[in-house]
């Protein structure tokens, strides 16, 4: 490229070597006195050393691009490239770009190489989610158990191995999103129950508040006997796209009538369920 004096023979062949991946980037678009044009979401198609392919949603007309993604540590990567041609996608809907790296080639191959780990990374680890308390539930693809690990220990890291008591590890990114919490309005019901585990009392409710950790909800008619450190089984439904049943123990943490505050008890795989809402 023109920005590369006297490449090596080693470095011409790597050049050329194009490496199919899917990453998920930010990109901004700059013009040509490098303002900022636009800032948006796509993908990487193929990625080499002198460039890439991006797919977006929208046509890119500037003349440099930065695309940015996140290393195995969590840093911010980015990239910066002269468009080199912009047009319509054979995918309906899709415009395909192409980059020209400019810069140095020691900072190009550092960004490749964390474009690539970024792909393998997403393509085979699986995303939990980190809950306030620093703990996060894996589960096994092999045994099918669930475990919830304490966090704090990776330090900082988004992608760790975990290993299951039966031997297997599993590659996890974790998503540091729990504190979110989501305003909802969605019907349901609770049971309390007893030392012995049966219910005893029970009605509607309305959970008003979500988040990874638990609910707010409202009760109108409230029951008295309610304490704090109460196990309460709830029911209610998501208003996702398949009105995901979430069916819980949690419990009670304050009490406000008409309001309580509760945490989930035990991790379930409903937990991702909940984390996709709290996101989408
Ligand atoms: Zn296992």
């Amino acid at each position: 490229m023109e920005n590369q004096q006297y490449p090596s023979p080693s470095d011409e062949k790597r050049k050329h070597r194009r490496i199919s991946t899917s990453n998920e980037v930010d990109y901004i678009l700059l013009d040509e006195r490098g303002k900022k044009v636009r800032r948006g979401k796509g993908r990487t198609l193929n990625l080499s050393q002198s460039g890439a392919l991006l797919e977006t949603k929208e046509p890119l007309n500037g003349s440099f691009i930065i695309l940015v993604t996140f290393d195995i540590e969590g840093n911010h990567v980015q990239i910066k490239g002269n468009v080199a041609h912009t047009r319509k996608s054979d995918k309906p809907e899709f415009f395909l770009t192409g980059l020209r790296f400019v810069g140095s080639t020691r900072d190009q191959v550092k960004a490749i190489v964390a474009f690539v780990k970024a792909y393998y990374r997403s393509k085979h680890a699986v995303k939990v989610f980190v809950q306030p308390d620093n703990t996060a539930t894996v589960y096994c693809r092999w045994c099918n158990k669930t475990k919830e690990i304490d966090v704090s220990r990776f330090k900082g890291h988004v992608n760790c191995k975990v290993k299951c008591s039966c031997g297997k590890i599993s590659r996890v990114q974790l998503e540091f999103r729990s504190q979110f919490r989501k305003k909802t309005e969605l019907r349901g019901s609770y049971r309390m129950i007893d030392k012995e585990g049966k219910p005893v009392d029970a009605g509607a409710m309305t959970v008003v508040e979500l988040s990874r950790k638990g609910v707010r909800m409202e009760i109108r008619e409230f029951p008295l006997d309610m304490a704090p450190g109460d196990l309460v089984n709830i029911r209610f439904n998501l208003d996702d796209n398949v009105q995901t049943r979430i069916d819980r123990n949690v419990i009670v943490k304050n009490i406000h009538p008409p309001y309580v505050g509760a945490t989930f008890h035990r991790p379930t795989d409903t937990d991702n369920r909940i984390g996709y809402y709290l996101i989408g």
